[in-house]
Order: C-alpha cells, then structure tokens, then sequence
C-alpha cells in the first residue's frame, strides 16, 4: 500500500515548533506582525486571509488585515504599502493575489520590502532562492520540501520532475529539490510526451491546475508523488469518471454541489506510488504554515535573534 504524506501531522508539526520561537520574541519586546492586505470582496481570498489570521492568533503572532476597496487605485495601493514597509511593529507582509484588473500586481509586489516579503515572490527572494541565499522561500514550494525532509523520502541523487513552471509553485520548488541534490526537469504544458517524463520520476510534483490529469501511466512504480492541484469539480459526470463511479464522492458531490481533487489521478495514485500527498489534507496545509514560519523568521532576523 502506498505511504499517505499526511500534511496536516507536518502542519501541526511546524506549528508547534513555532510557538517557543513566537514566545521568546514576545518575551523580548513584542510577538511577531503579519499585515494581510485583501483589497475588495473576492469569496475565497476572504478565506484564506482568514485562515491567516486566525493561524497568527492561534500562534500569538499580531496580525491585522487591511481591507481597501475594489476601487483602489495601483497608487494608492502602493501608499499602502509603503507605509507597511515603514512599520517597526510589522515583520511580515502579504497582498492578497488576485488584485483587481486596474491594480498593477507586479508593481504592488516589488514594492513589498524584500526582509518583509513573507510570500517569497520578491525578485530579490527569487534571486536568493536560486543562488542558496537565506531569506523567505515561497510558501507552498517550501511546505513541500518538509513534507519530504520530514518523512525522510531521500532527495540527494534522485531523478525528480516538476509538471508546472508558474513563479509560485513549479520554479521555486524545483529550485529547492535542485538545491536538495536532486537532478531536476521542469514541464509544462508544451512539453512532449509528458507520460514519459514523468514516468522517469522517482519524486513527480504536479502543479498545473488540471484535475486528475496525471493518471497511472505517468507514475512509475514506488514514486513518491506530491499533487499541489487544487480543482473543484462542479459536474456530477466528470466526479462520476475520476472517481469511478464511488458512490461515496457522488453523494458528497450532491451534498455540496462540488468535489476537490488534484491534479493526480486519486485512485491510480494509490495503486502505483510509493507515497503520495491526497487531496485534501497533503500539500495545502503546509501552505499557511509555512507563512507563519516565513513570518517569524522575519521577525528574528529584525530582532538580530538570526
Ligand atoms: P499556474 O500559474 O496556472 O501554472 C500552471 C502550470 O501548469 C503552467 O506552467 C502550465 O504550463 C502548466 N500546465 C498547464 N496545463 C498543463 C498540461 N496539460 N500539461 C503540462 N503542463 C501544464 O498554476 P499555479 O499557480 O502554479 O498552481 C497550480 C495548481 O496548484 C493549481 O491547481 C493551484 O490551485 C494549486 N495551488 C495550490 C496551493 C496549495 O496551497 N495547495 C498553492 C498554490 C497553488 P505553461 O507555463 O506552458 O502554461
């Protein structure tokens, strides 16, 4: 039977080992500050951001949520930032992606001073990240590596292939594996005969955003697959064909109206990994997590602590 990656025992995992490092912090002048800016009334950016919040308060890390209109302006914004930038109190600050169409996202974002760039998006972190700098690693790309170091799936000298080059997941985490020892390949979407390359993968990341797309002729035998895919499925024939008619998804699917799953096949995935992150409850909770350590870390690096 394949190994499931359990990501909510690492979450906990990480969590707990935050919270004397929050405590010290607190001990020596004040906790650690995360700034959250969520512009306008996207549903599921409210959730996340609070996730975050609630994840902050849960640690003792201050945090707070800055809330400007839809209307706001890449100006204004900036103002916004800026003064984040300029705050003692906070270590750590987020913009909450997508931002409306009339805000320039890549000038919000290399506005973020780098030390506070919790996220890891900055150019400059990108730039540390390739050439093995410290500083803050994207968060989901970073959640990934504990999953592995943290189950002990050897990296060093393994062949592994990242299905996605998008600068938040397929870049970084191949930079990280890269930096790990393994021999990497980078796929997307106009790579040929993707079956092929992925079947050379003792560890195969998929991050395309394409539900279940990676099935049993993709995975070689014993891989240790990490699905980063998160796809709600809101037609009843489609949860009906991924899952092979199991009747417990489609009752699920007519409770809620959808089904999440990845972008790995999640029945084939059990028959031919060795070990595989599910979906839910593999890569995704790492994802706050590891803000909340990106956070921290910011603010021992401020406090001179590291
Ligand atoms: P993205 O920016 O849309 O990038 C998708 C990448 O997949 C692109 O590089 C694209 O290739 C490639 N791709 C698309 N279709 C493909 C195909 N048929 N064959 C091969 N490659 C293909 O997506 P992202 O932001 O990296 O996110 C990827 C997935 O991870 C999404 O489902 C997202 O929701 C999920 N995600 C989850 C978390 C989490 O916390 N669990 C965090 C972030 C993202 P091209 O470059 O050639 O277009």
């Amino acid at each position: 039977m394949a190994q499931i990656l359990d990501g909510n025992r690492i979450r906990d995992e990480i969590l707990s080992e935050l919270k004397p490092r929050v405590a010290a912090l607190a001990a020596q002048g004040r906790p650690p500050g995360l700034a959250v800016v969520l512009v306008g009334h996207n549903p599921a950016s409210e959730i996340y951001v609070r996730n975050k919040i609630k994840a902050c308060h849960e640690l003792g890390i201050h945090s707070e949520s800055i809330t400007p209109p839809d209307s706001i302006t890449t100006e204004e914004l900036l103002e916004t930032v800026r003064a984040l930038n300029q705050r003692p109190d906070i270590d750590g600050i987020l913009v909450q992606l997508p931002l409306p169409p009339q805000v320039d996202t890549k000038r919000i974002l290399l506005a973020v001073a780098p030390a506070k760039d919790v996220d890891g998006f900055h150019p400059c972190n990108v730039g540390n990240l390739v050439v093995g700098l410290p500083g803050p690693r994207a968060c989901t790309p970073a959640g990934i590596l504990e999953i592995l170091k943290r189950y002990r799936i050897p990296i060093a000298g393994k062949r592994a292939v990242v299905v996605g080059r998008s600068d938040i997941v397929g870049k970084p985490v191949a930079f990280l594996l890269l930096h790990q020892h393994a021999t990497v390949t980078i796929c997307h979407s106009k790579t040929p005969d993707l079956a092929a390359v992925c079947r050379e993968a003792d560890i195969l990341v998929a991050a395309m955003g394409r539900a279940a797309l990676i099935t049993g002729e993709f995975i070689r035998q014993g891989a240790t697959v990490i699905d980063v895919g998160t796809n709600r499925i809101d037609n009843r024939d489609e949860v009906a064909r991924i899952f092979r008619n199991s009747p417990e998804k489609l009752a699920s699917f007519d409770k809620r109206g959808s089904v999440l799953t990845g972008d790995v096949h999640p029945l084939d995935v059990v028959e031919r990994a060795g070990a595989y992150t599910p979906v839910p409850g593999g890569v995704g909770p790492l994802t706050i997590a590891m803000l909340m350590v990106n956070t921290v870390a910011s603010a021992e690096r401020r406090a001179g602590i590291c």
